[in-house]
């Protein structure tokens, strides 16, 4: 019979997520794990407690069951392959306790569960923006899930293998009655496997794998747009059992230019001309991105907004070998707002000569309009 809380056992209140309890589980099961404490033998014993713990609070259906009434939940027999607990037999070994199923079950599975492919696993870069025109080569550091090295990537302790999973007796399904209808479906303890591992490995606390930032080089090409997906093949998580790796892509952020605006493969960059230039014409120079100035013929009578193209000066395309975007450069008519003696007399002789009624036709339309 058992007497102690679950929940004290695993160190988490009534309400916590399974994430908490997995967490929780992890964090225990290795520091009372028997390899790392064989000079003292009550760790195996707490060692034991926490796994079941973890395999009652583990399972929803476990769970309900055990805030209901835990001791109907506790009566149940210690069989292996029955709903009961499963390690308040009193084994001085956990090999002893699982070993007779060794013969059976201490292969690689029953091969239900079929390799299984890793995550693919997405981060970000933050690059300058010469960078990005330019084409650069980075390290990044990626989260990714990592084969354990402790275990070989099998969850499984040194020296110990696998043993039939109690949920599924090692049939790898479960049933559940649903009315009319018997369903099947993969027993979740084991992953359809059949086994679990008989003591898990301290490294990955069974997974298998382990959680490792990995420095990654990333080719960024030139001419990259911000939000670009670069994708890096086979490095993403490790598979499972022996299932292939997922892959790595790398989002880029390009930090955001003062003066040039990104358009697709082309930049907008607004420059500001006189009300003399725009009503003369001018010859005038604007900006380019990757440095330097082009020079531009502006017509006379150029208006306030006006856009024009210069072919080749934007950036570097990102796909392909085609040819490189295009600089497109806005013109902004820029009204004085103070005027010397001399260009006030010029300009009121010019309001004298040039009777113009600019806004004739809006107000017409105003007034004409049936809307
Ligand atoms: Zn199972
Ligand atoms: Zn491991």
């Amino acid at each position: 019979m058992e007497t102690k809380d679950l929940y004290k056992i695993l160190g988490i209140d009534k309400g916590a997520s399974q994430d908490d309890i997995r967490r929780a589980y992890r964090k225990l099961a290795r520091k009372h794990h028997p390899d790392a404490n064989r000079e003292d033998p009550k760790a195996e014993e707490r060692f034991k407690e926490v796994q079941h713990a973890y395999d009652v609070l583990s399972d929803p259906a476990k769970r309900r069951e055990y805030d209901e009434g835990p001791r109907t939940f506790f009566g149940a027999g210690a069989s292996p392959g029955g709903s009961g607990g499963r390690v308040d037999a009193n084994f001085s070994d956990l090999s002893d306790l699982f070993g007779s199923f060794g013969g059976v079950f201490g292969g690689a599975g029953r091969g239900q569960s079929p390799a299984t492919r890793g995550e693919d696993v997405t981060v970000s870069v933050n690059l300058k923006f010469k960078d990005a025109l330019e084409g650069v080569t980075t390290r990044i550091a990626a989260p990714v899930e990592e084969a354990c090295e402790r275990c070989g990537g099998t969850g499984a302790a040194a020296g110990t293998g696998r043993r039939m999973c109690p949920e599924c007796s090692g049939r790898g399904i479960r049933s559940r009655d649903q009315g009319f209808f018997a369903l099947s479906e993969p027993c979740r303890r084991c992953g359809g496997e059949g086994t679990i591992v008989e003591v898990p490995c301290a490294g990955c606390a069974g997974g298998g794998r382990v959680r490792k930032n990995r420095q990654v080089t990333v080719k960024v090409p030139a001419g990259a747009k911000d939000g670009m997906k670069i994708r890096i093949p086979s490095r993403g998580s490790a598979g499972s059992k022996g299932g292939p790796p997922g892959d790595l892509y790398v989002v880029t952020r390009v930090a955001e230019h003062p003066v040039f605006e990104r358009r697709g493969n082309d930049f907008l960059v607004d420059v500001p001309v006189s009300f003399v230039e725009a009503a003369l014409g001018a010859e005038i120079e604007a900006p380019r991105p990757g440095g330097g100035t082009v020079k531009l013929r502006l017509p006379a009578g150029t208006q306030d907004g006006k856009r024009f193209k210069v072919r080749g000066a934007g950036s570097p395309r990102t796909r392909g070998d085609g040819e490189p975007g295009d600089l497109v450069v806005r013109v902004g008519v820029v009204v004085p707002k103070k005027l010397t003696r001399r260009e006030r007399e010029i300009l009121e002789a010019l309001a004298e000569e040039r009777d113009e009624n600019v806004r004739e036709g809006l107000l017409r339309t105003a007034s004409e309009a049936e809307v």
